[in-house]
């Protein structure tokens, strides 16, 4: 139904799913939930994609968080550049590392002391595996909906019925691990309150995405992490915040700042490396000195805190701190998306929600409320495909999948803005 150009794209992806499973190294990027074929990219400059059939695309996706300043910003880029002259790994300690672990820890909130990692999937597994050792406990509580990567305990969905037991939500979880992951719907604490009347002192920790961006963009209610800070505190157990996506994203001091509530543990990733793979986990001294080589806990990495990744982190971290009025700036441009798009669906019969904070939002095409997994699984799905091809035959490039947030750079103009809202009117009789 919408025109796109796309032959070398197309050509790629053949080539791709001969020696790659699927065509992609991760799975979002083929676009299972909205058919068609993923584009390849060629480069990316500022706000913009440009494809291998030289499309050019605005970019809302921004690498999926990590390139909040736009993509080849030169101050990244220069920092890359200087480091690479001098070897890419050593595998021996670096003063790089000292002063991004100081850097982190005078802007994070709660973080005493903090560990480098290569990935968000392994600062919440790390960060986990911590606090069970930190509490002699086994079980955790995640919420459904809430991505923390694909380590074994968080690939987990809901049991049946009432039951709030973890089942598998993929072969190669084994029933033991999943059974140690119990499950509870965001925003609904009385769920959390039964779950620690049920399993009293088993619970090493409870896990979240305070501010959630994998189910869509979902905002806690009023007094749920408040709640949570409560029932961990009077049980024993630890709260994770895991701050992957809203880290360095929603502000200096992340989510913690914005509500207000201090976490034990906070996990890192996406921004903080600068588009580089760096994940980190910390937190308070005495919890995080419970890690090897000084505690009983292990983890390590051959790769981490990795110069260059350092040094990306490093530049973009003082990048946000010495220009800390973007994220007003970002937070604006994200009201002003929101209401364009908010005039144009309102003038179609397309019943829609829209959720936002900072400079993440997500379009559902539902009349309810999005406020957890199973109401966002309401979102029309063939009004989101549509939507989605209908943008992107346009140049504008959003998450090829209902249940992920945007994420805006700060070099889209509102100009590029403009262009975006204008784009969907041409397309709305057609979705
Ligand atoms: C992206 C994400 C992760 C996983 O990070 P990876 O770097 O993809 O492993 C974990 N938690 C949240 C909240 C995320 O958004």
């Amino acid at each position: 139904m919408f025109k796109l150009i796309n032959t070398r794209s197309k050509k790629l992806f053949e080539q791709a799913k001969k020696v790659i499973p699927g065509g992609v190294n991760s799975p979002v990027r083929a676009f299972k939930s909205v058919g068609g074929t993923p584009i390849f990219i060629n480069h990316a400059l500022g706000a913009y994609l440009i494809d291998e059939d030289e499309n050019k695309y605005i970019d809302y996706i921004s690498s999926w968080g990590p390139m909040i300043i736009g993509h080849a910003h030169p101050e990244i880029i220069n920092a890359i550049n200087n480091q690479s002259l001098k070897g890419t790994s050593y595998g021996i300690p670096t003063e790089l590392e000292n002063k991004m672990a100081e850097l982190v820890v005078s802007l994070a909130p709660n973080v005493d002391k903090v560990r480098f990692v290569n990935s968000g999937t392994e600062a919440c597994m790390s960060a986990v595996r911590l606090a069970r050792g930190y509490t002699n406990r086994d079980k955790i509580i995640k919420f459904s909906g809430c991505y923390h990567g694909h380590s074994d305990s968080f690939l987990i969905q809901a049991g049946s019925g009432a039951s709030t037991l973890g089942v598998p939500n993929s072969p190669g979880i084994t029933k033991g691990t999943a059974s140690d992951t119990l499950l509870a719907n965001y925003n609904d604490i009385s769920q959390v309150e039964n779950i620690f009347k049920n399993h009293q002192d088993e619970i090493a920790a409870i896990i979240l995405e305070p501010i959630a961006g994998n189910m869509g963009c979902v905002l806690p209610k009023k007094d749920f992490i408040p709640q949570l800070r409560k029932l961990c505190s009077k049980n024993g157990a630890l709260l994770i915040f895991d701050e992957v996506m809203t880290g360095f994203r929603l502000g200096l001091g992340g989510a913690q700042e914005i509500l207000g509530v201090d976490a034990d543990l906070i996990t890192y990733g996406k921004v903080i490396g600068g588009g580089l793979p760096v994940g980190a986990f910390g937190g308070k001294k005495e919890i995080m000195d419970f890690l090897a080589p000084d505690g009983p806990v292990y983890q390590a990495g051959t790769l981490s805190g990795n110069p260059i990744a350092m040094a990306a982190g490093y530049a973009m971290l003082n990048h946000l701190k010495s220009n800390s009025d973007i994220y007003d700036s970002l937070n604006k441009k994200t009201k002003y998306l929101k209401m364009g798009i908010e005039q144009v669906l309102l003038k179609s019969n397309i019943p829609f929600q829209i959720n936002s904070i900072g400079s993440m939002i997500s379009v559902h095409f539902t009349d309810d409320p999005v406020i957890d997994f199973e109401t966002a699984k309401y979102g029309d799905n063939i009004h989101f495909k549509n939507y989605f091809h209908g943008m992107l035959s346009n140049g504008v490039y959003l998450p090829p999948s209902a249940y992920e947030s945007y994420f805006l750079n700060d070099a889209i103009s509102y100009k590029d803005i403009d262009y975006t809202i204008s784009s969907l009117s041409k397309i709305i009789s057609k979705i």
